[in-house]
């Protein structure tokens, strides 16, 4: 049997770990890290890039660079609060009116397929590490999200070919990363990451895990700081120089990138400062971005966003029916919470000092890969309670949301309610299902409509109506309306896809599939330009360096070599470039040698200024046969 890996898809980054008896380990990347920028980028080459060879190039190719696509994941185009300035691609309604992604060439891309994008690369990689198949996945969610929004990231995965052994949402992940299972611990996680904030209270009693309460925000992150200081830099410069820098094309990337920059420097240092040279031309030339921002205007800049999240703590203690004191630990996960101001918050709020992991970016994928163990039957000694995050009901007479299952309640579950017509003999009724905590249907995300028909006739009132709601471990959730008299019943499993109908979604998977080998050619051969990339640099480098000191053959030589690979470098013949790399490795060890030996011969001689290079070719040729 496959390994099931735990998968963070995370707004910025994105993270994934495997359970080795029982404890998790992360995977890297093969980037170097052990996070994955959770960006898509198509190139005018016709390249598509993910992860960080994506985000390098961000600057460069800003409307096709696809980052945060999180924040789009199951939403409605009307939805979105996101600040014009938070992306720099294109989003647009399509026809269904959810958001997606529109690239320069045009085309259109879903959430669901660009994220699906990140996870065949994480796939991949998995299986380079693992030297197996991957297919098995626990996926890890904002406990915010709503149905809609998971089974849009549920769908992501199965176009990726990965199949989903359990949704999980993010902080009972975190908690499951930082505790033991024999311990009685009541613990809250206060999650604030990229582009999301979670809060939840979480119970452990005997290995029994249980998620008492979650609330959250799935629209406030890290990305909104930066936002907040790209804009006060706008600001800034357009009041010294009077350049307004927002209509640039590239000049908005550039602050956004820098913002962020000083952002995280703000963690740790008192005052930064910003520097963009040729940030824009005035009338006397390039114009040149220079400022410094301290942490106390950083602080004030954000005070309002972070301050958002403190009713949203008291609110979950609430709900959890506890109070503060009631808490042993309170954890801290994402990246947004290495921000002093949002300690200090945690601190105040929960009246205790909170814990963070060392890698807070890597606990959730971590507390996934111990989920897939719990789920595979490879840990015995948990067991997990999850909770839906809002409230599910059906639209009544007059628009009025009638609960079925409260939020907060344990999953799986399944619950029912009565109901009746409102007009004298009603033959049908329509099922509108909703989730959200506003007492207006409207105000509530609609989840689905459908009817119930063939009522047997009758005075309003008096027809039976039994909807009944289940929910899944996984949160899904399945629907069904049963006339009690006529027995009539009427089920369905709600949006199966997050936006996505079951064909769409096929369709989505064999395209994937018939470019999964092409992609992953395409892959290998952007690795391998990277490594001509680096190979080139080193030897140009050694060239620069010591071309006084090589005798003419020799430089000649590596000039010749450094050119076949550059041109190799530029075509599409992964094998002509691992060729031309290893003719170029053969001269540069042929050089190094030469320059070894040169320093040898200086060490005895003491300098090689009274020696010719007839001599010095002589001398050497002989350690070169050999
Ligand atoms: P996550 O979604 O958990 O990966 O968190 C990513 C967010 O954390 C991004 O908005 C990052 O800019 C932010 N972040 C990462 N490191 C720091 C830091 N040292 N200080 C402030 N924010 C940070």
């Amino acid at each position: 049997m496959g390994c099931t890996i735990g998968i963070d898809l995370g707004t910025t980054n994105s993270c994934m770990a495997i359970s080795e008896g029982g404890d998790p380990v992360v995977i890297q990347t093969g980037e170097g890290p052990r996070v994955m920028p959770s960006v898509v980028a198509f190139t005018p080459a016709g390249d598509r890039l993910v992860g960080i060879v994506a985000k390098r190039q961000a600057i460069t190719n800003p409307k096709d660079t696809i980052t945060s696509i999180k924040r789009l994941m199951g939403r409605k185009y009307d939805e979105l609060e996101m600040g014009s300035d938070a992306v720099s691609y294109d989003i647009v309604p399509n026809e269904k009116g959810d958001a997606v992604v529109r690239i320069s060439d045009g085309r259109t891309f879903t959430p669901q397929e660009i994220s699906s994008m990140i996870l065949q690369k994480m796939k991949y990689r998995a299986e380079e590490f693992l030297g197996e198949e991957v297919t098995d996945v626990v996926v890890t969610v904002p406990a915010h999200f709503n149905e809609v929004q998971r089974k849009a990231t549920k769908a992501a995965c199965t176009i990726a070919g990965l199949n989903v052994k359990r949704v999980l949402n993010e902080p009972t992940a975190a908690a499951l990363a930082f505790m033991e299972p024999v311990e009685k611990k009541r613990i809250a996680v206060y999650d604030f990451g990229g582009g999301t904030f979670d809060i939840s209270i979480l119970q452990m009693v005997d290995g029994v895990f249980e998620v008492k309460a979650t609330t959250g925000n799935t629209q406030l992150g890290g990305d909104d700081f930066d936002s907040r200081l790209v804009e006060w830099i706008m600001n800034e410069f357009e009041r010294t120089t009077g350049i307004d820098l927002w209509k640039d094309p590239v000049a908005p990337q550039r602050v956004r990138e820098a913002a962020e920059r000083a952002k995280c420097e703000l963690s740790t240092a008192m005052e930064t400062t910003i520097n963009l040279p040729f940030i824009a031309s005035g009338g006397s030339g390039p114009v040149h971005l220079e400022m410094s921002v301290t942490r106390k205007l950083f602080e004030d800049l954000i005070m309002d966003l972070v301050e958002s999240s403190r009713p949203l703590c008291e609110q979950v203690v609430r709900d959890a029916g506890m109070t503060i004191d009631d808490l042993d630990t309170v954890v801290l996960v994402g990246g947004s919470t290495r921000i002093p101001l949002v300690r200090k918050l945690v601190e105040e709020t929960f009246r205790r000092e909170p814990v963070y992991s060392v890698n807070p970016d890597e606990v959730v994928a971590m507390g996934a890969a111990i989920a897939g163990a719990v789920v595979t039957g490879q840990r015995k000694d948990l067991v997990l309670l999850d909770v839906t995050s809002l409230t599910l009901g059906v639209e009544t007479l007059g628009g009025v949301m009638a609960p079925i299952i409260e939020k907060n309640s344990p999953l799986p579950i399944k619950r029912s309610r009565m109901f009746t017509t409102a007009v004298d003999n009603q033959q049908v009724v329509s099922i509108h299902v909703l989730q959200g905590e506003r007492a207006l249907a409207e105000e509530n995300r609609s989840l689905a409509k459908f009817d119930l028909v063939g009522i047997s006739p009758a005075p309003r009132g008096v027809p039976r109506i039994e909807v009944s709601f289940s929910i899944d471990a996984n949160g899904i959730l399945f629907v069904s309306a049963k006339d009690a008299v006529t027995g009539k019943k009427q089920e369905m499993k709600i949006n199966p896809s997050g936006g996505l109908s079951d064909d769409e979604i096929n369709r989505l998977i064999q395209e994937a599939n018939k470019n999964k080998e092409a992609d992953r050619e395409r892959t290998k051969l952007i690795e391998v330009r990277n490594r001509a990339d680096h190979s080139i640099y080193e030897a140009a480098k050694l060239l620069a360096s010591n071309k006084t000191t090589l005798d003419e053959d020799s430089v000649h030589e590596l000039e010749s070599a450094l050119d076949d690979l550059r041109r190799a470098r530029d075509g599409d013949d992964k094998d002509a470039i691992e060729n031309a790399m290893k003719e170029l490795g053969m001269v540069v060890h042929t050089v190094r040698n030469i320059l070894n030996m040169v320093e040898t011969f200086e060490d005895d001689t003491g300098g090689l200024g009274n020696l010719d290079g007839g001599t010095l070719g002589e001398a050497l040729g002989e350690t070169l046969i050999e």
